[in-house]
């Protein structure tokens, strides 16, 4: 009876020992030396009950369970708390003393170590915990009967047989039982905590989807939407009938992009957990939305796909910000490159104006020696020609005087032309013309100013080019080939120039060669500069004003061309002007489109012009033009003058100023067109708005030139005017 009574009171030590620990140590997860010194701490004094209160089994044969503990706390509990357990029972057991101290204490040391050796080298025993404890309580009870040799000898042999029913009844089972329930216990323990986790997670879940920052839906594997949670329904304004059971798809990825098309695709049809898309979509009240979806596939504990979770982030403001943000870029882009713009013009303002700045100081200093020379000359002879003098020198003076108002005259013109390019935009007037008759027209018409005999000219170009056609603007290509003769003929006292051109890919190339003085190379990197003049023409008094290359530059940079040269003052000068053009063959069947400069110097001569003009000096200038080209110059101060004359006599061409007084040229005009239908007018004004052209033109005039009047305008126009 005493031997039960023990035997339960073992096993109750036992069993609080394995309710102890799930209560306490467990929740001791964290190893430090404080809380094994605790857990050494109750172990000891476990055993030390255990070992006070022994199950006699007879007078002398004394049992308790402290191999069983001491074991199972090595395996479960390691070095630390073990070793306390084992030094409080060593000292117990030695104090009790008498015949079994050495056994007990063998038993006590190989127990508690064999536990923590399984600690330490079985560190996956829970795996198969049933046989690692049935093997551990096999081999520290085996070892507990080796242990029946420290006894006193004699009594070995009687204790094993005493003790060896036990060992294999109690021990053994007692070992395992115990071990199996604080894994057990340490299980549940486990259990316990996931499932708390798992409550604890699905509340947080719970409030995820309460949640008024986010839209939480939740589908079926067909897509369907089986939970919306409040915040998506308020927002977009959609019952739960309407969402519940309806299409997640069709309702809110309405517009995607191409590239989270393809990316939704490839998460239906693959092992993909999760993926994120952006996707707008309009309600029936007509509302944008713009969405950011967050799509996690769903699975049950049998690891079966069964639905999705879906977590969607509002970014409609955000969107709407963006894309007022973007807007406000461009248009701030525009108004940038509006800026831009205005600068470059404000630039090209400011460098035209400095430009002009500078061309005006440069005029004052050059203009009153470049006008008061042929000025002086001009009254000086005039002056003469009033005196009584023989008729050879009179023609000698009013030759000088002649030559010195064309000089006058030039001077002025080149001025007027270099100042309104220099500050004003100049429009091309783009047309076919045929660079071989340009040529040739030009040699015509420079053949009345250039007297140099011992000079010899050609026209030098490729046969095969003799009918390419070119588009360029005619007058200023053909003002630029005249200065560039002009220069030939004045820097070339004798020998030979050519006049030619060439073609490259789509570009025509003039050039203008001479054998003259050629230009030194102290000059040459200043000779296109407005009214530069090199120390040749100074030295050899040729006369002129520095602007004939400045002008030439200017105009070829308006025809996007450009213009080099290439001098030696032994040999001469060769000036290239390279301009982009398209380049056609005349088709000779069909050259009507072509202005033919065709018209001969001496057609001039049949031609009975009128002027009208109020200011006498004008009419003289222009009768100075023309008189020694046409047959006949005739004058009318005003309008009603005009109209009288041409009552009498047919003029080929009347050239009609606009602002007169008494009547204007507008109204004189539409006069005369009345009494002569075919009559060709050309309108000459000082003003260049384009009202006035319109008014003109509307009146009846055919042609309209502004001034100054240049001779090759005038006889330009007469051609278009013949051939129209
Ligand atoms: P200008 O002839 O009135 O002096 P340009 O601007 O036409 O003014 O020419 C500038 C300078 O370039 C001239 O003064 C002259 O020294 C030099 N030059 C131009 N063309 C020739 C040429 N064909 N041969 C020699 N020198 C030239």
């Amino acid at each position: 009876m005493q031997f039960i009574i023990s035997l339960i009171q073992n096993t109750a030590i036992l069993l609080s020992f394995s309710m102890l620990y799930e209560y306490y140590w467990i929740k001791l997860n964290q190893r430090n030396l404080k809380n094994d010194i605790i857990t050494g701490t109750v172990i000891s004094i476990a055993v030390s009950i255990i070992m006070f209160t022994p199950f006699k089994f007879s007078e002398t044969i004394v049992f308790d369970v402290r191999s069983i503990l001491l074991s199972i706390s090595g395996l479960f509990f390691g070095f630390i708390p073990t070793f306390l357990a084992m030094l409080t029972s060593l000292v117990i057991r030695l104090n009790m003393g008498g015949d079994g101290v050495y056994m007990g204490v063998a038993v006590i040391i190989s127990s508690a170590s064999i536990g923590m050796l399984w600690h330490y080298y079985r560190k996956n025993w829970e795996e198969q915990y049933f046989i690692e404890l049935l093997l551990l309580g096999i081999t520290v009870h085996a070892v507990m009967a080796f242990c029946t040799i420290f006894l006193p000898s004699g009594k070995e042999m009687d204790v094993l047989k005493n003790i060896a029913l036990p060992l294999i009844l109690i021990y053994i089972p007692g070992t395992l039982l115990l071990g199996t329930l604080l894994v057990r216990q340490h299980g549940n323990y486990l259990n316990r905590k996931a499932k708390e986790k798992l409550i604890e997670t699905e509340y947080m879940f719970h409030q995820l989807m309460k949640s008024k920052n986010i839209y939480a839906l939740t589908l079926n594997k067909q897509f369907n939407i089986y939970f919306a949670n409040e915040h998506l329904q308020k927002s977009i304004h959609l019952t739960k009938e309407e969402l519940l059971n309806n299409n997640f798809e069709s309702i809110f990825l309405q517009k995607i992009s191409d590239e989270d098309k393809r990316k939704k695709e490839v998460f239906f049809n693959s092992a993909l957990i999760s993926i994120e898309l952006k996707a707008a979509f309009t309600t029936l009240q007509n509302k944008h939305y713009y969405i950011h979806w967050f799509i996690t596939k769903t699975f049950n504990f049998q690891n079966e796909h069964n639905g999705y979770i879906v977590i969607g982030v509002d970014e409609t403001e955000r969107y709407e910000a963006e894309k007022k943000l973007n807007e406000t870029h461009q248009e701030l882009l525009a108004q940038y490159e509006v800026y831009k713009e205005l600068n470059i013009q404000l630039t090209e303002a400011k460098q035209k104006a400095e430009e002009s700045d500078r061309l005006k100081t440069m005029l004052l200093s050059n203009l009153s020696h470049e006008v008061r020379t042929p000025m002086n000359a001009i009254i000086g002879f005039s002056e003469l020609l009033r005196k009584d003098i023989p008729n050879e020198k009179r023609k000698e003076f009013s030759e000088i005087i002649f030559k010195s108002s064309q000089q006058l005259l030039q001077t002025i013109d080149d001025i007027v032309l270099i100042s309104k390019l220099q500050s004003q935009k100049t429009k091309l007037q783009v047309s076919k013309i045929k660079p071989v008759e340009l040529l040739k027209s030009l040699l015509i018409l420079n053949q009345h100013k250039i007297q140099q005999p011992k000079v010899e000219f050609k026209i030098v170009f490729d046969q095969a080019h003799e009918n390419i056609i070119i588009e360029t603007d005619e007058l200023k290509l053909t003002k630029i080939l005249s200065n560039l003769l002009k220069n030939a003929y004045n820097y070339t006292p004798s020998g030979k120039i050519e006049m030619g051109f060439y073609t490259e890919e789509k570009h025509i190339v003039f050039f203008v060669k001479d054998t003259g003085l050629g230009i030194s190379d102290e000059d040459k990197p200043y000779i296109f500069e407005s009214f530069y003049r090199g120390k040749l023409s100074k030295s050899f008094a040729i006369r002129g004003i520095g602007l004939g290359l400045s002008i030439v530059k200017e105009l070829t940079q308006l025809l996007k061309g450009e213009i080099w040269f290439e001098s030696d003052p032994e040999k001469g000068s060769v000036f290239y002007v390279k301009i982009p053009t398209v380049i056609a063959i005349q088709d000779n069947k069909n050259n009507d489109s072509i202005q033919k400069s065709s018209l001969k110097l001496d057609d001039l001569k049949n031609f009975n012009i009128l002027i009208v003009e109020d200011e006498f000096l004008n009419y003289q200038f222009i009768e100075a033009l023309l008189n020694p080209l046409v047959k006949q110059v005739d004058y009318a101060q005003n309008g009603s003058i005009a109209i009288e004359k041409c009552k009498h006599q047919s003029y080929d061409f009347v050239l009609m100023d606009i602002r007169m007084p008494i009547m204007n040229g507008i109204e004189t005009t539409k006069h005369l067109k009345q009494i002569h239908p075919d009559i060709k007018i050309i309108a000459l004004t000082a003003y260049n708005g384009e009202t006035t052209k319109e008014e003109a033109l509307q009146a009846g005039c055919s042609f309209f030139l502004s001034k100054p009047i240049y001779l090759d305008q005038l006889i330009n126009a007469f051609q278009q005017l013949i051939q129209a």
